[in-house]
């Protein structure tokens, strides 16, 4: 039904409406609040008290001004609430003189303060209502909504108390009624009355939780059936293990395994012994020891004739995997391909022959390079690592071609990250993945003592980097956000690929309060100042890749004893020497990004030490280097983040290829999604394909919403 026919909405209206994306009866009547004023705390004039409880005052504007004062511009507005005046006061907050007129009735949410002759607000709330005085708004809480130019409050609030008798009622029920009793879900009538017009706090949590519900639910469900499909639908060859196998695997590595790659092991062994791809994705904290795991499942492919690739984001880090495979594999019969940017065509071409004759068991590369066809004879295996950064399409999008003899066969998967991910989103945004964790490390591993400091403190902290360097020869970074002072943080993101940087950071850095430090200005102030004695060397994303190269093996050899970087150093690099680090600018790196900095530290035998220096911040800033303090296990730090960032960013970029969560939220409303996946799981073994008419609708209600981006084809 087109809505200006609607009672309160008008052809004028619903213009306004359209702009917010409301066409229907049925958008209207989901859209949801962001919020609720409780009219529990109304008062009288003379009911009003003093003290700490926020109270709530109806009256019509009869005055305001503004004049400066030692705060800053203060705003002041006089309502008249029939026995007497209240004052609300703001500082700094001219914007909101805007929406004034005289007569306006309206609310002051606040803490009143008798300041004689007035009650006085200091920053109350404003709430404004219809003017007419019959149709004043007794409900007890009073739905707030996101709004638009030209639409108030109370237009949406009148909209509303018209529709609801009417319409809610109509409304299509996606839950079987039985299931609905089972779960404590309302009925979708009731749910849409009380999610607008709570009676009070409990019944809009249970309205609230009925439509989380709902939208984790129908999430979990394609999840679900898409993990089923992938079960049913492909096929790989089975690569089981033997006690020999294991032997031979085993005799490559030079220590014995930790109880976590142990157990990592197992789930992948077990997962490539089935006729269908393993799905496998592997957190494990910076240092934890995925390298050996992945060749552990590499050299299981490779024992039964199938090939594998492992590929990296960088390739710095490529590069790394290359040489410690190279070392591993040393005087066996395993032959790798290294497949990079800039290589000869001579080179390459004698490189793709090995791949297609099978003469290379073992492809390493950038993922950039490998996913353009690679002419595999007998793929088993795909290792991608570090792969934090995708969500389901772009993992799609990495599916490798299996080469000639494998045409029907899928190669088995396994994904690693090093940024823990919380548990309710790699729920959600891995939800089709099996999930292994490696949440221990080798032995040996050194605590890393990390301190947040001001410019104050950087003689003596340079005291001491001088001091360890020169006298125990030990190593250290120094990581900076940008490369040259002109260039801004954005470019920098580019530049580098690192999506985790804080967000919205397009200031211009070349004034004093925004300093952001860069590389040219921190190599020349500590290579003539107090680091004048040491051998410094610069890298940095825009350096060529050979040049990067020979930065890297510099410092690995200790020919460079300080490297100043941005963070293309951020993901994998091991120098068991390094144990300093410095950070400058800190306040400009995301939490994950910092943890996995500092896990660039502390590979050896000593502890590390780092820095982070930072300017004047923000309290969000604050939080997040506080917390980098702390803590050092990635897993918590992962979920502080998350709680201080809040799930918005994550599903607000899109990157992951899924349609934003509209009602849930991952931080808010983790136990729901936990039981909401639990009800999935069963919901789909009982019924593969959700063929019962009594789930035709929540059928329906998924392809709708995620049958096209998880690919799940006609089910059924
Ligand atoms: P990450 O999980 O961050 O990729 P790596 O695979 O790079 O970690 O391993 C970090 C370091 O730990 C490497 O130097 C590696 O050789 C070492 N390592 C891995 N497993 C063990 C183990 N079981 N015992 C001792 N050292 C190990
Ligand atoms: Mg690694």
């Amino acid at each position: 039904m087109p809505i200006h026919f609607l009672k309160g909405v008008g052809a004028q209206r619903a213009e306004i409406l359209h702009r917010i994306g409301l066409h229907r009866a049925s958008d209207i009547l989901f859209y949801f609040p962001r919020d609720y004023q409780d009219m529990t705390e109304r008062r009288e004039f003379d009911q009003l008290e003093e003290g700490n409880k926020l109270q709530t005052i109806v009256g019509k504007i009869a005055d305001w001004n503004r004049k400066s004062t030692r705060r800053g511009e203060m705003l002041t507005l006089t309502i008249d609430c029939g026995e007497g005046f209240v004052n609300g006061h703001w500082f700094k907050m001219p914007s909101i003189m805007r929406e004034f007129a005289a007569g306006r009735r309206l609310m002051l949410t606040g803490k009143p303060k008798f300041n004689p002759p007035f009650w006085v607000m200091i920053h109350p709330q404003i709430t404004y209502l219809a003017d007419s005085e019959e149709e004043d708004e007794i409900e007890p809480f009073l739905p707030i909504y996101p709004l638009t130019e030209g639409l108030k409050q109370f237009h949406l609030r009148r909209i509303l108390r018209n529709m609801l008798p009417v319409f809610a009622p109509l409304l299509d029920e996606v839950f079987p009624e039985a299931y609905l009793s089972e779960h404590q879900l309302l009925p979708i009538a009731e749910a849409v009355k009380a999610i607008h017009f709570p009676p009070d706090k409990a019944a809009q949590l249970s309205a609230q939780r009925r439509f989380v519900y709902q939208e984790l639910f129908v999430l979990q469900l394609a999840l679900a059936v898409r993990r089923l499909q992938h079960r049913t639908c492909l096929k790989a060859s089975p690569l089981p293990v033997d006690t020999k196998i294991d032997t031979r695997i085993r005799q490559r590595f030079p220590f014995s395994l930790t109880k976590a790659q142990e157990r990592v092991i197992k789930e992948i062994v077990n997962d490539m012994a089935q006729p269908v791809p393993m799905n496998r994705l592997l957190q494990g904290d910076v240092g934890s020891g995925k390298t050996v795991v992945a060749l552990y499942a590499m050299l299981l492919a490779v024992a039964h004739g199938h090939q594998a690739v492992f590929m990296a984001p960088t390739e710095v880090l490529a590069r790394q995997h290359l040489r410690t495979l190279t070392r591993m594999l040393e005087g066996s019969l395993v032959k790798i391909a290294p497949i990079f940017g800039g290589q000869k065509p001579a080179v390459r071409a004698g490189i793709l022959q090995d791949i297609a004759s099978g003469n290379a068991q073992i492809v390493v590369g950038t993922q950039a390079i490998i996913q353009n066809e690679l002419p595999f004879q007998k793929l088993g295996l795909v290792v991608i690592d570090e792969q934090h950064k995708f969500g389901v399409m772009q993992r799609a999008a990495l599916k490798v071609p299996t080469g000639r003899s494998g045409e029907t066969f899928d190669p088995h998967y396994l994904v690693m990250t090093a940024t823990p991910i919380p548990r309710s989103v790699t729920m959600t945004l891995f939800g089709d993945l099996d999930v292994s964790i490696m949440d221990s490390m080798p032995p040996g591993r050194q605590q890393v003592k990390t301190y947040i400091a001001g410019p104050e403190h950087k003689t003596a902290w340079w005291d001491f980097v001088v001091r360890k360097v020169l006298e125990e020869h030990w190593q250290g970074y120094v990581v900076v956000p940008l490369v040259e002072e002109s260039e801004t943080l954005n470019e920098s993101l580019n530049r580098e690929n690192g999506e985790d940087s804080v967000p919205n950071n397009t200031v211009q850095n070349n004034t004093a309060q925004n300093y952001i430090a860069n590389l040219q200005q921190v190599y020349e102030q500590l290579s003539t100042g107090q680091c004048k004695d040491l051998r410094l060397g610069i890298i940095h994303g825009r350096m060529s890749t050979e040049e990067k190269e020979r930065i890297m093996y510099d410092f690995r050899t200790g020919e460079i004893q300080l490297l100043i970087a941005t963070t293309v150093i951020e993901v994998g690099v091991d120098v068991p020497n390094a144990n300093l680090l410095t950070i400058e600018s800190a306040e400009r790196f995301g939490l994950s990004q910092l943890h996995q900095l500092r896990g660039r530290i502390g590979r050896g035998k000593h502890p590390g030490f780092c820095t982070v220096f930072c300017n004047a911040t923000t309290e969000e800033a604050q939080k997040r280097l506080k917390a980098f303090e702390k803590l050092s296990d990635g897993f918590k730090l992962a979920e502080k983040d998350f709680e201080i960032r809040g799930a918005g960013d994550l599903f607000g970029t899109q990157q992951h290829g899924m349609p934003p969560l509209r009602v849930a939220d991952l931080v808010r409303d983790k136990e729901v999604l936990y039981e909401a996946r639990q009800d999935a799981g069963e919901m789909v073994q009982s019924d593969p394909g959700l063929a019962k008419p009594e789930h035709a609708k929540l059928r329906k209600q998924m392809l709708n919403r995620y049958g096209s981006v998880l690919n799940l084809g006609d089910v059924g």
